[in-house]
């Protein structure tokens, strides 16, 4: 599918719930694409996208920023804290701050660089053990920690579990995002951006509908 058509129907999504078209932000996740289907997007004036790796991103985004202007980058996959210092320079957001002890650290490096990106707390709304995410339990007391830190907190995202409705899961962040005064959702992706969009999301993060299948061969 084009972009073109992809954000026609986030449009359309947006306009059904009588929600601003345009105001939603398309994060084209990029991860594992050909370097032209990402430069392909990025001339038809795209310029938010999302990856899932540090070291990924830092392969492809410093030479695409030489040659684009304006280039927006979120990271959405797991961070570790060993890599937070880089994910800082190399990420306008951070969608998966997910553990007190990344917190922490992404903490103490804005008060030491003097700039934070914009961040979003992952939830594990599915309480899946394999993923990550804050338990939905833990979430309040974390975003209150958080935000004492003075890290700068947009947002809530989540990952529904493949195998559930992802509508129950959006409408349980849009929950947990309200009564905390959150306003950034990151949440939908290929299958199920229109759903997301129908139940608040903010940031929609669509890969494979844009670019295509990822070849992981
Ligand atoms: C890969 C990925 C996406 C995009 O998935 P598609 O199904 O290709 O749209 C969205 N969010 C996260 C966290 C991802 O890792």
């Amino acid at each position: 599918m084009s972009l073109a058509e992809i954000t026609a129907r986030i449009h359309k999504a947006e306009e059904q719930v009588g929600r601003l078209a345009g105001s939603t932000h398309l994060i084209a996740v990029s991860k594992v694409q050909p370097n032209e289907r990402v430069a392909d997007v990025l001339d038809q004036g795209h310029r938010l996208f999302g990856e899932n790796k540090v070291q990924e991103a830092a392969g492809k985004w410093p030479d695409f920023r030489n040659r684009y202007d304006n280039v927006n980058v979120h990271l959405i996959g797991p961070l570790q804290t060993n890599k937070a210092r880089q994910a800082m320079q190399l990420f306008e957001a951070i969608h998966s701050v997910d553990r007190p002890k990344l917190a922490n650290t992404l903490a103490r490096l804005a008060q030491e660089i003097g700039a934070c990106p914009d961040l979003f707390i992952q939830v594990n709304t599915g309480e899946e053990p394999q993923k990550a995410g804050i338990l939905p339990a833990d979430a309040d007391a974390f975003i209150s920690e958080c935000r004492d830190m003075d890290l700068p907190v947009q947002g809530l995202m989540c990952i529904p579990p493949v195998e559930e409705e992802p509508s129950l899961h959006f409408a349980f962040l849009a929950k947990i995002a309200e009564r905390n005064g959150l306003a950034g959702l990151s949440m939908g992706m290929s299958s199920d951006f229109e759903r997301a969009i129908a139940l608040g999301a903010t940031h929609v993060r669509v890969g494979s509908a844009i670019f295509g299948e990822r070849d992981y061969g």
